[in-house]
């Protein structure tokens, strides 16, 4: 299980599969998730910057996550594009068929 650092507060192996930053709350899963599904609707990912995943703006109900951010992604002609996205994030139980959460939508904003 792949260890990672709280972006929010550097606290550090702390497990991917955990819900909440155990030392500052911050919801890690959902931006894990939205992050991941941003990429790999990218044309060329490995240009992408994201914006800082503690300034991209999160709400909660339930289980479910709403996640707000931008990334600069690069375009066909080699230059950066900064793309808003709006992500829901439904977190379940984990088993061996996903990491514990759903996408319930994926929009880019224009
Ligand atoms: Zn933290």
């Amino acid at each position: 299980m792949p260890l990672i650092n709280c972006p929010e507060c550097g606290k550090e192996n702390i497990s991917d599969q955990a819900e909440n930053c155990p030392s500052c709350g911050f919801p890690i899963k959902a931006h894990f998730a939205a992050v991941a599904e941003a990429t790999q609707r990218l044309k060329y990912p490995a240009d992408s910057v994201f914006q800082n995943e503690s300034d991209m703006i999160v709400s909660k109900s339930g289980s479910t996550y709403t996640v707000t951010g931008y990334v600069d992604a690069g375009n066909a002609y080699g230059a950066k594009e900064r793309k808003y996205f709006t992500v829901v994030v439904e977190l379940t139980s984990v088993n061996s068929d996903n990491f514990g959460y759903k996408v319930k939508s994926f929009k880019w904003e224009s």
